[in-house]
């Protein structure tokens, strides 16, 4: 329908922690719906008591909390379709379930896992549909009377759906375009059971679907198979005006492009496939996520963006503003989509670059005290300015101590291979020069420090690598770090004078 209001929702099942491939799905919700000025609902498909997992809803809406995909309805906010927790809403799909009984699209059946189980020992390929249906024990084949006895006794039965057969059922795709399936694959499947009084997935489905006025469904492609189904459903209730577009969005497939990602791509080379740490109360286990490996969640999202989406140009960093007004169904790919978890290093390595200095400092603080080290005696400006000049060599804040340890402690120790190449017997002697030259310095400034390091080593002849290295090692530990005089600028010159002092006496 052209011009009805964009509402969309994303899914889950609490069963377990959400893998990223259902965070990009729900971006994808996300930003469709921002970009159509449409509505996101997040709603919860709990009606599998057997696969539920307490504490999977709250990692949910923490994950997405976290990743700033926020929902304008749904569990935990509310909104006038609800309630959003299927668990909660029985009573809706006891009545839709009646609806489609006495509509003669559905039945009642009574047949015993025994009895199935007999029944596809008999039948090669045993599938419950119209060429089998009328051997078993259900409302097409028992007697009203006895149909209602045993509901009256309270025999177990289930509802299955009564699909006719030889007929070609289209899926509208976004993506995919028509996609056409013949009804006589498809079996009369289970919409409830009467152990449970509840809802199977598809018809749970299409009804929050149809009375929650989604207009789109956007989900994984694993969900394509069911949307005939879905499609026969909305047909059966007589609600085909409401019928949503579909858009099946193509798998994450393994960084070497063979079959679908999985937690253990993940462990074997070192990528979360999670957004957050999940620690399995059953198994023990752990599954590591985004948040905690270090990411920060615009990386995440702008990366997970381009996981089966491209702006149609080789665009790669763009803020969610850029992705929302960017992103298009249309551009999804219909093949999988490899999961360069390397990109998504790349990714975060640039949205710290980008980053403010200070909001950089302020993540790295807690990095500090993690090693020991009181942060509460460096300033703000001085956090930030040690950021500024070696942030762009990290993927990850928590690697900025690596490389500026040495603005806040003094090395205890000296790179033995350094010291070989660039610590000489002459060098105690040059470093009592540099002493003598760097305390009269009126300004410790990094140019004019090095203006005068450098007329200094000029005027004597001094090899200025063998020089430099030297000093570079004292305060530093090492060869290695930012520009010399920047260093020396930030931890002062009394710091500076007691490491040369310290060199000195450990390296005699
Ligand atoms: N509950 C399903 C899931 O876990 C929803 C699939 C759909 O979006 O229709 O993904």
């Amino acid at each position: 329908m052209a011009d009805r209001k964009v509402r969309v929702r994303f899914a889950p099942s609490p069963t377990g922690p959400l893998h990223i491939g259902g965070v990009r799905t729900a971006l994808y919700n996300f930003l469709f719906a921002r970009g159509h000025g449409g509505e996101l609902i997040l709603r919860i498909e709990d009606t599998d008591s057997n696969r539920f997992v307490p504490g999977a809803e709250a990692y949910i809406v923490e994950a997405f909390r976290w990743l700033g995909i926020t929902f304008d309805e749904g569990v935990g906010i509310g909104g006038k379709y609800g309630p959003y927790r299927q668990s909660e809403r029985r009573d809706i799909y006891k009545e839709y379930v009646r609806v489609l009984i006495n509509k003669g699209k559905a039945y009642l059946a009574f047949d015993t896992p025994a009895e199935l189980e007999a029944k596809r020992a008999q039948i090669k390929n045993f599938q419950y549909d119209a060429s089998t249906r009328m051997q078993m024990r259900n409302s097409l084949t028992l007697p009203r009377e006895e149909v209602e006895a045993l509901v009256t006794a309270g025999a177990q039965y289930v509802v299955r759906f009564q699909i006719e057969p030889g007929e070609q059922v289209h899926v509208y795709d976004l993506i995919r375009g028509d996609v056409v399936v013949n009804s006589s694959i498809l079996d009369d499947k289970v919409l409830f059971k009467s152990a449970d009084g509840l809802p199977t997935y598809h018809l749970a489905n299409i009804v929050d679907d149809h009375l929650m006025e989604v207009s789109h469904v956007i989900r994984g492609e694993e969900w394509l198979p069911s949307a005939p189904l879905h499609v026969l459903l909305y047909r059966a209730f007589g609600w085909e005006d409401s019928m949503p577009a579909f858009a099946h969005l193509p798998l994450l497939l393994k960084p070497e492009g063979n079959g679908k990602l999985s937690k253990r791509d993940g462990d074997r080379l070192g990528f979360p496939v999670f957004p957050l740490d999940w620690h399995d109360a059953k198994s023990g286990e752990c599954f590591p996520g985004y948040r905690e490996a270090g990411y920060l969640p615009e990386a995440v999202v702008n990366f997970l963006a381009l996981l089966g989406w491209n702006p149609g140009n080789d665009e790669e960093l763009m803020s969610v503003e850029e992705l929302t007004a960017r992103f298009d169904l249309g551009r999804c790919s219909k093949s999988g989509a490899k999961f360069d978890y390397k990109k998504g290093i790349w990714f975060n390595h640039e949205y710290i670059l980008r980053m403010a200095d200070e909001a950089v400092a302020a993540l790295f603080r807690p990095v500090l005290r993690e090693h020991g080290v009181d942060d509460a005696r460096y300033s703000d400006a001085y956090v930030t300015r040690v950021v500024s000049l070696v942030k762009g060599r990290v993927n990850f804040v928590k690697e900025l101590w690596e490389q500026a340890c040495f603005f806040f402690t003094a090395p205890v120790a000296y790179a033995e291979k350094d010291v070989k190449k660039r610590w000489s017997e002459d060098t105690p002697r040059i470093m009592g020069e540099l002493t003598d030259l760097l305390s009269g310095l009126a300004s410790f400034g990094s140019k004019e420090t090095e203006a005068a390091v450098m007329a200094w080593i000029a005027g004597n002849g001094y090899h200025l690598g063998n020089v430099m290295n030297a000093f570079r090692l004292a305060v530093v530990g090492a060869c290695r770090g930012p520009h010399m005089f920047d260093i020396t600028e930030v931890i002062g010159k009394e710091e500076t004078l007691a490491r040369i002092e310290k060199a000195v006496e450990v390296l005699a």
